[in-house]
């Protein structure tokens, strides 16, 4: 068990699972509604613990998890939901030692889970046209975690994408950004063969326009797009049912994996009839 230590942002969960933020620092006092607690007695607690304040409200003394810790942080662009920060990583199949592009980094919502998927041996280079947005996503990931990815596992490129990728044989290329249609020519050449591409947009056509850029490229199959649906639930005792709010649309996920085909003289000679021309 790791105790909850000063320094850390922390949630206050009461009974009724309202959720109250906490920056523990050593020697402060938490407020509310006329009750007060030391962090003090918080700081050292095991994550989950029950606390107790002055006259007797009770909270849970939980850490964020992340996805919490993504909604709550702060943002320069617009972040991706949790259910897209979920599903992304697998079908990208972000893998321990792979090297990733991402593109952009926004407020650094999505880096978080693809430096937890790349593992302690893998790279993550990200793209980021906007210096501002960059740095305030640098400090949102360096806070996540307790030692900074940064110059290590993490390189982060204040220039545009749509310009070209530096990196070489690169196994997965992930894009949240409006036009990851000018990003395909640079993919041909720099994605390893059997490598992933993947975009998340938020309209058909910009949809419509990178599937017609990966198909044009004839290196890439298996194109496919979905979206996803979180619908949240209340159960509560006899009332079960669908909430009655969701997020219903955030974005159309796009995929292909990149290949090598064969040039026209190792075909054999036999199959070349049904050649695909
Ligand atoms: N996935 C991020 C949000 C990305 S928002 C998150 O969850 O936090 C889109 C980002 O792409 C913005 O920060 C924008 O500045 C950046 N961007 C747009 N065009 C770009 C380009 N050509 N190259 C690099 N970054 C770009």
């Amino acid at each position: 068990m790791i105790p909850l230590a000063s320094g850390e942002r922390i949630h206050l969960v009461d009974k009724k699972g309202r959720v109250y933020r906490l920056h523990l620092k050593a020697g402060e006092i938490f407020h509310f509604s006329g009750e007060t607690i030391a962090h003090d007695e918080i700081i050292g607690l095991e994550d989950g613990s029950e606390v107790v304040l002055s006259r007797g409200i009770r909270f849970f003394a939980l850490r964020p998890t992340l996805a919490e810790y993504t909604l709550h942080m702060k943002r320069g662009a617009q972040i991706l939901y949790p259910k897209d920060l979920a599903i992304i990583p697998l079908w990208a199949d972000i893998y321990p030692g792979a090297t990733v592009i991402e593109a952009g980094i926004g407020s650094g919502a999505l880096t978080i889970p693809l430096l937890n998927a790349v593992g302690d041996k893998g790279r993550l280079i990200s793209y980021e046209l906007r210096e501002d947005f960059a740095r305030r996503a640098i400090k949102n990931i360096e806070d996540y975690f307790s030692v900074s990815p940064l110059n290590d596992r993490l390189l982060v490129r204040n220039q545009s994408i749509y310009e070209g990728i530096v990196e070489e044989a690169v196994d997965r290329i992930v894009l949240d950004l409006p036009e990851p249609h000018l990003v395909v020519p640079h993919a041909v050449e720099k994605l390893r063969s059997g490598g992933i591409f993947l975009s998340f947009l938020p309209t058909v056509p910009q949809v419509e326009k990178v599937v017609a850029a990966l198909q044009d490229a004839r290196v890439f199959e298996s194109i496919e797009t979905f979206e996803t649906m979180l619908r949240p639930w209340s159960v509560d005792g006899r009332s079960v049912r669908p909430s009655l709010r969701m997020v219903a649309h955030s974005g159309f996920i796009t995929t292909a994996r990149k290949v090598t085909r064969l040039v026209r003289e190792q075909v054999p000679e036999a199959s070349s009839f049904d050649l695909d021309t």
